[in-house]
């Protein structure tokens, strides 16, 4: 199975009817609960690097090690690299092996991101690296990015007809009412959106923001056309909570990084049920 580019790997899920679900991975020991779990649900998986891993010097170091694993992995793995806002550091990326990069020009103007998009399926065509794009603004912090409510927008179709007109990317992530990190009040999504992008005939779509919304608005979301949603913030907060609980009773280091990885596992195998990707390994 292997490593596997962010365009089939989507592709298949779109046509399928289901999701796959991308977990923001800040660690090896994160990437192999990941992993473990996606093994043994057989599902197709989708290991995202961060803007802080790049920023804690650690994007390189990271991707070798996802990579060989991914390499060894019994299921697609697409090795993705997330809300990059820089040309150069996606040819890193690109030069580090992934098989998908996200290039989010959402903050410019449309023709400012219709051009940045175009250039980066520009230097990935042909190398079996898929291509995410951003269309409004999602609201939040995650990472380096931080944006404002007040920043922050959903998309509008005209918009997106306007830039699919011009550019296709193999996967559009949309603001549709959901947040990075945790909600402060109960986000508001329009699914009535979502269906509507997707009957443009929009490429696979892309949630951000899964952390904190209930199990029956992220299988509405699929419903409606999603064919990719991304966790970050739970998985996180799982890792560090039983890292520290772990460590405060006296756990050695790997035994406090097992207990770590154990609880990115358990946050990992309820999101791969919602999604609908279980058992789909074999669509590829
Ligand atoms: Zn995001």
């Amino acid at each position: 199975m292997a490593i596997q580019s962010l365009a089939p790997m989507l592709a298949a899920a779109q046509a399928g009817g289901y999701a796959v679900a991308q977990f923001n991975t800040d660690t090896i020991e994160a990437g192999q609960a990941v992993l473990s779990v996606a093994t043994e649900l057989r599902a197709p998986i989708i290991l995202a690097i961060g803007q802080g891993v790049d920023r804690a010097g650690r994007l390189e170091p990271l991707a070798a090690g996802l990579r060989a694993m991914a390499e060894a992995a019994e299921v697609p793995v697409c090795l993705h690299l997330d809300h990059s806002e820089s040309l150069p550091q996606i040819g890193r990326a690109l030069r580090a092996g992934f098989s998908g990069v996200m290039i989010d020009a959402s903050a410019h103007p449309l023709a400012t991101n219709i051009a940045e998009t175009r250039s980066v399926l520009g230097i990935c065509a042909g190398l079996g690296i898929g291509v995410e794009a951003e269309l409004g603004r999602v609201a939040g912090v995650e990472d380096d990015l931080e944006v404002s409510e007040e920043e922050a927008g959903k998309v509008d179709l005209a918009t997106v007809s306007a830039f699919l007109a011009a550019v296709r990317p193999d996967a559009l992530a949309v603001a549709v009412g959901t947040a990075h990190g945790f909600y402060n009040r109960p986000p508001e999504i329009d699914f009535g959106l979502i269906r509507q992008v997707h009957g443009l005939g929009a490429p696979p779509l892309v949630l951000h923001g899964g952390t904190g919304l209930s199990d029956a608005v992220l299988r509405e979301a699929v419903a409606c056309g999603m064919a990719k949603l991304n966790f970050a913030t739970e998985l996180r907060k799982a890792n560090v909570d039983a890292f520290v609980e772990a460590a405060a009773s006296g756990s050695a280091l790997l035994d406090a990084l097992a207990k770590a990885g154990s609880a990115v596992a358990e946050v990992a195998q309820k999101k791969l049920a919602i999604t609908g990707s279980v058992g789909r390994a074999s669509a590829r």
